[in-house]
């Protein structure tokens, strides 16, 4: 097949537009006459500076990201930010303690009291959020993290819901309470920022990884102290993490106070605040994967003249082409999580029938071009990925396919 032929909904990597790719072909071979290639051109050059920069204020004007926040290109995908988020607030919490309470011994009494009870809080409606949680027990003890509700309790033991927010157990003043707005691997989003988490003077820190479904729809970002996704499923190419951070949580306490406090400070490589001093350039980044991102944002930006808004219409639109048609026959198509907090990016089914109907649609599906539709091992059926790349007519091709598909199963 050729690439026009394919209806591609894998869930991450996910298709790139054509034409981006075309010129990011020519840019590899020679960036804009300098006669060397994107990929070979140092960092530190201003040609590098330059592309960072743009897409930088390209993400802010698409996102209306306000000027306290800082944008960062990170490395180590959205997996390096589970543990970088809670070095970092955590340290930023040290810092908040420290300031408030006063640099002498008597507080520095106070401040070791209030270590030993520091809380980082956790949201767990899915498999990455449970990861995030999990790794900061890793980090820093099971004692410190607090999950402020699992949705697993009330299904069974299954993701698919999100707990009623009356039910949560938010701590008092934690580092920072964690959450993950669209879980690729259950379908599961957050239909709205969450009432309870709405910012009240100073609290909470409030960090949501966006990794799937960033740029489909408009975010609140006051209300967040920091939000991550890496760049490969609504962005650009795999290689590039983006944090978007409030610059005023940027500051880390001293060495010397974390080691007395025996508090971990983040690896230098995870150090928002020295990433944020150096422009996203600490270390070798890769300017081809920031390009990419740049020439997309560019892309976004021409089309959709109300920005995300515009895309939010559009994968809106698609999602429920699809989620209809299954709706249509519920004989043969059971969704997996709840109507209410279904994602419109990752559309997760299971076929009446179970693995051998789910084989059987995946391979009819390819002889039409649709692809990357098998389900995530760990709950296995069918997933369809509804990232911005996949264009209205595969949304399209796919619903009509469920339909037809479940009409030849009889009825
Ligand atoms: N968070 C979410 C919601 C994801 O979907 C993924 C990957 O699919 C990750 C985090 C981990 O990202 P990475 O593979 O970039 O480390």
């Amino acid at each position: 097949p050729t690439r026009s032929d394919i209806h591609y909904f894998g869930a991450g990597p996910a298709l790139l537009p054509t034409d981006v790719l075309e010129d990011a072909a020519k840019a590899l071979l020679n960036y804009s006459d300098t006669g060397l290639g994107i990929a070979e051109h140092s960092h530190r050059s201003e040609i590098a500076s330059t592309i960072i920069n743009e897409a930088k204020a390209d993400l802010a004007s698409y996102l209306d990201i306000p000027d306290n926040y800082e944008i960062l290109f990170m490395q180590g995908g959205g997996s390096a930010e589970f543990s970088a988020m809670a070095y970092n607030f955590v340290g930023a919490w040290v810092a908040r303690k420290h300031k408030e309470l006063g640099p002498d011994d008597s507080s520095m009494q106070e401040l070791k009291l209030a270590v030993k009870n520091f809380k980082i809080d956790y949201i767990i409606t899915g498999g990455w959020s449970k990861k995030a949680a999990a790794e900061a027990e890793r980090l820093f003890g099971s004692e410190h993290v607090n999950i402020v509700a699992d949705s697993r309790e009330l299904n069974d033991g299954k993701f698919g819901t999100i707990p009623e927010e009356r039910t949560w157990n938010l701590s008092e003043d934690a580092a920072m309470v964690y959450y993950c707005d669209n879980e690729t691997v259950d379908g599961v989003e957050f239909p709205q920022f969450p009432k309870s988490l709405e910012p009240k003077h100073d609290g909470p820190i409030v960090v949501a990884d966006m990794s799937s479904n960033i740029l489909s729809r408009k975010i609140p970002m006051q209300n967040f102290s920091a939000i991550f996704f890496g760049a490969q499923k609504n962005l650009g190419s795999t290689g590039v993490t983006v944090v978007i951070i409030k610059k005023s949580l940027l500051p880390q306490p001293s060495v010397a106070l974390m080691k007395q406090l025996a508090l971990p400070i983040p690896p230098r490589i995870l150090e928002f605040e020295t990433i944020a001093k150096s422009n996203s350039l600490y270390n070798t980044l890769s300017i081809f994967d920031v390009y990419i991102a740049g020439r997309v944002l560019k892309k976004l930006l021409q089309q959709y003249p109300d920005k995300v808004q515009g895309q939010q219409a559009v994968s809106e639109l698609k999602a429920q082409l699809i989620y209809t048609a299954l709706e249509a026959r519920p004989d043969v198509y059971k969704i997996i999580p709840d109507k209410t907090v279904r994602s419109r990016m990752n559309i997760c089914f299971r076929i009446e029938g179970g693995d051998a109907a789910e084989e059987t649609f995946l391979k009819q599906g390819v002889t039409l071009g649709l692809t990357g539709l098998r389900g995530h091992r760990d709950v296995r059926g069918i997933r369809a990925s509804n990232y911005n790349s996949v264009s209205l007519e595969s949304a399209k091709k796919l619903a009509s396919f469920i339909g037809t598909f479940a009409s030849q199963r009889g009825n």
